[in-house]
């Protein structure tokens, strides 16, 4: 075959990530602290419901924006969970997890070429979505302001940068730092939003796990112009489910139908049926994992910072974002790459988050596995580190 391909793909940089954690998949014996995968099995309900519709032949196209039932059950667990209130239904899509949803609404904003700001560091994933969309990336250096958007950092990159910027993709809890915000600062933020008449894409998922205070929706402060994009795979454990939505205006969300329509067509509807019952699982009856996360990330932020690492505050989400203690004297790449391989434990570099410098002293810890793992991949980190001090 000699016809050429799609330049725009063929032009895509690999998705830094995926390649870092392809190298290292193969070593024998890895204990794996880069997924933001839950180490809990669905919930039973979940399961019950999905079978159940599988064996009712609940597996026909389905409404193309989202089952009815479902897309009512979403609009009521966040009315219930955030005091977040919408109209009805037409304001929710349902996607194939948050990813499908980004790609549908980039597409949506972004005429090719278009700027989208976006608060660095940040989940690497954005980034290849964005280049498919044809958008361009707008990187906001959060590390001097401790890893937060400020109201001046938004204001002082609209003043500098050349990009016609029409949104801003907005993600709390943060993966990969687990910075949350708190309502005085969301209201603050919204403001510079409105001021910059900006899109706002507020990528939600971690809204469950924000262990300081409660999680305060920028749908909320910001109902006009906010696209509340949120899922299960993290709340519920449901992450091979592919299950995410998106609330906003109708007007938009009917824009952004057009492009989800032609995309997906809908997501399985057995799926959806299993989603409407982990939406109705009481708050209660999924706390534990909370706890268990907040009991995770407190054992791996003390363990670290004995060891010298300096942490970002994590707040919220399953995300440690480490800076490598400087008597080491190597960068986020090379650690990540010879403790895979030396002391088979691995984690993700900083840099696979970033467009900045800076994020190269750094690497990214998930605690989101089981607690034997989380403190096998530390001790084994520690005596990586130990040896090296000691060389
Ligand atoms: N957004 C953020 C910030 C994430 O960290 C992840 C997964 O790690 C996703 C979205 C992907 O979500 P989903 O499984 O709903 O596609």
């Amino acid at each position: 075959m000699t016809k050429p391909l799609n330049n725009a793909v063929l032009s895509l940089t690999p998705d830094k990530l995926l390649d870092f954690q392809h190298s290292v998949a193969n070593i024998e014996g890895l204990v794996s602290l880069t997924f933001g995968e839950p180490g809990f099995a669905t919930p039973a309900p979940v399961k019950k419901a999905t079978i159940q519709a599988i064996e009712e032949d609940r597996s026909h196209y389905g409404d193309s924006q989202g089952e009815p039932k479902l897309r009512s059950a979403i609009l009521d667990y966040m009315a219930d969970r955030y005091d977040l209130h919408y109209p009805s239904i037409d304001n929710v899509i349902v996607t194939v997890g948050v990813t499908e949803a980004m790609q549908s609404i980039f597409k949506t904003l972004l005429a090719p070429g278009q700027g989208l700001l976006i608060p660095d560091p940040a989940y690497g994933s954005y980034f290849s979505a964005l280049s498919l969309a044809g958008g361009t990336a707008v990187p906001i250096d959060t590390a001097k302001t401790a890893y937060k958007l400020t109201p001046a950092l938004i204001d002082e990159t609209m003043a500098q940068t050349k990009e016609d910027v029409h949104a801003i993709l907005f993600n709390y809890p943060n993966n990969p730092t687990g910075v949350t915000y708190t309502k005085s600062e969301l209201e603050e933020l919204a403001e510079a939003f409105k001021r910059h008449d900006l899109w706002v894409i507020s990528d939600e998922i971690y809204s469950e796990l924000t262990y300081e205070g409660d999680h305060y929706s920028m749908g909320k402060l910001l109902p006009d112009q906010t696209i509340v994009v949120n899922g299960l795979s993290k709340s519920h454990a449901m992450t091979g489910y592919r299950l995410g939505f998106i609330l906003g205006p109708s007007t938009l969300i009917q824009q952004i139908q057009k492009v989800h329509g032609p995309l997906v067509f809908a997501v399985p509807t057995f799926i959806q049926d299993g989603a409407v019952a982990a939406l109705q699982i009481p708050k209660e009856d999924l706390s534990f994992m909370k706890v268990e996360y907040q009991r995770r990330r407190d054992y791996a932020k003390k363990f670290l910072e004995d060891l010298g690492f300096e942490l970002v505050a994590p707040m919220g989400a399953f995300y440690l974002f480490a800076k490598l203690p400087a008597d080491l004297g190597v960068n986020g790449w090379a650690f990540a790459t010879d403790l895979a391989h030396q002391a088979k434990v691995s984690v993700i570099p900083g840099a696979g988050f970033s467009f900045f410098e800076e994020a190269q002293k750094f690497i990214r810890i998930s605690y989101a596995a089981d607690m034997a793992q989380l403190q096998e991949g530390l001790q084994r980190l520690k005596k990586y580190v130990d040896k090296q001090r000691a060389a």
